[in-house]
């Protein structure tokens, strides 16, 4: 008889348990997002692939030095400019990222003198193909001041 009502009491003080359990996660906020339809602000010091900087103009930082390039060690990097008539500055006119070989080691945004190149924070770029990870750095950065 007493074993009966022990094992009675036992399940109910499970159940109590289980419940209270429950009931204390199922108040807590959530810190899960329903990816990728809701995405995260990355921290400052989070590293995507590199995207190209702007002026106060609109117009790429860039002075076409070409010292990111010659600094990858990856080989990622080509950049194309050329000097307008009548001016003595070169302009950018393609800068592209082959993002399949880089390994964010930084050398390119740490050699850049002018502050024409930065981490982006872009990490949504799942994808099967991998062209999609060949980057128009240039072409990203009008279609941002368009
Ligand atoms: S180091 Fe900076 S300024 Fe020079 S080519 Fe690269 S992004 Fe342009
Ligand atoms: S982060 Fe490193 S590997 Fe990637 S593009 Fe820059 S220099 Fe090349």
């Amino acid at each position: 008889m007493y074993r009966y009502f022990s094992e009675i009491f036992s399940g109910l003080w499970s159940l109590i348990v289980g419940m209270r359990i429950t009931l204390v996660e199922f108040f807590k906020p959530n810190i899960t997002l329903h990816y990728p339809h809701q995405t995260v602000k990355m921290p400052a010091r989070y590293r995507g692939h590199i995207e190209l900087i702007a002026d106060e103009e609109g117009k790429p930082r860039c002075v076409v030095c070409g010292m990111c390039e010659k600094a990858c060690p990856s080989g990622c990097i080509t950049l194309e400019g050329e000097k307008p008539e009548g001016s003595k500055k070169k302009v950018l006119t393609s800068y592209k990222l082959d993002f399949t070989k880089c390994s964010l080691c930084g050398s390119c945004v740490d050699s850049c003198n002018f502050g024409a190149v930065e981490y982006s924070k872009e990490y949504n770029l799942a994808s099967t193909r991998k062209e999609d990870y060949h980057f128009d750095l240039l072409k990203r950065l009008e279609d941002r001041h368009s």
